[in-house]
């Protein structure tokens, strides 16, 4: 494994007012890595991946992201925003833009692309998730399996450094579960650097590095797959498991 730093959060803690929302975490995701983030609804998962593209603020700690330090005052929030891909539980694609434009869109808009390059990188990345077909269609035309699967290669096509994905398929009927954590899986197979908030156990076991679990906004307890599956150490995690094995 690389020994790059992709992400380095040291000892950050965030407030939604007088709410402590984080306290203390430490994460480390070096390039390549895989990291599972799991844990109780309202544990912070969400909001623990969101300051890392600085759709929120923390106030202590530091966070680092492909080499840039995230502050109140920072003015290049676009080159965060440019290396960290995120894909949302609801998809969040463009209603009105074409499978192809919701592709095209940022890296012309932000990266200034030409036209006929950012139409290559889409299909490129469109065949990626296996839907190269549905180009042309808008997003209520398709299945939420497979707008999940546009809403990944809309990431893509901006080449980020790391991809965030906030539990991807929990929004998803059952069947269509499985075309998307595929799409994850052959992500994470060609080397990609991913976190992922999900409760999906499978996935965990068979792609991430590490899995972490979160709760009342700490992390309690991280470890290996195997370990953290088999013989995990605290009883809140125990019980975590239980519920959702
Ligand atoms: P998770 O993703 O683990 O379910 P979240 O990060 O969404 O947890 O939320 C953690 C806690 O912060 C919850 O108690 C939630 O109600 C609260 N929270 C989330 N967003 C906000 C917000 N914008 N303002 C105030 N409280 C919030
Ligand atoms: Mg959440």
């Amino acid at each position: 494994m690389s020994a790059e730093k992709i992400i380095e959060a040291t000892n950050v803690s965030k407030w939604y007012g007088s709410f402590r929302v984080l306290t203390e975490i430490n994460l480390t995701v070096r390039k390549g890595e895989r990291i599972v983030i799991c844990g109780p609804s309202g544990s912070g998962k969400s909001t623990l991946i969101r300051c890392f593209n600085r759709l929120e603020a923390h106030q202590q700690g530091d966070i680092i992201v492909n080499g840039i330090r995230l502050h109140d005052k920072m003015r290049n929030v676009t080159d965060v925003r440019k290396n960290v891909g995120m894909v949302f539980q609801h998809f969040n694609l463009f209603p009105h833009m074409t499978v192809l434009m919701n592709c095209m869109a940022a890296p012309m808009w932000i990266k200034g692309v030409s036209e006929a390059e950012a139409r290559k990188t889409a299909m490129r990345f469109l065949e990626r998730v296996r839907i190269p077909e549905q180009a042309n269609k808008y997003p209520a035309q398709l299945s939420g399996g497979q707008q999940q699967r546009v809403a990944i290669a809309r990431s893509l096509c901006m080449e980020p450094a790391v991809m965030l994905f906030d539990e991807p398929t929990s929004a998803l009927d059952p069947e269509m579960v499985s075309e998307v954590l595929e799409t994850m899986t052959s992500l994470a197979r060609d080397g990609m650097t991913m976190v992922c908030v999900t409760h999906e156990m499978g996935f965990a076991r068979a792609v991430a590095d590490r899995v972490i679990f979160m709760d009342s906004g700490k992390i309690v307890e991280e470890g290996a797959p195997n370990d953290f599956f088999t013989n995990p150490q605290h009883a809140r995690t125990k019980l975590f498991l239980s519920q959702i094995l």
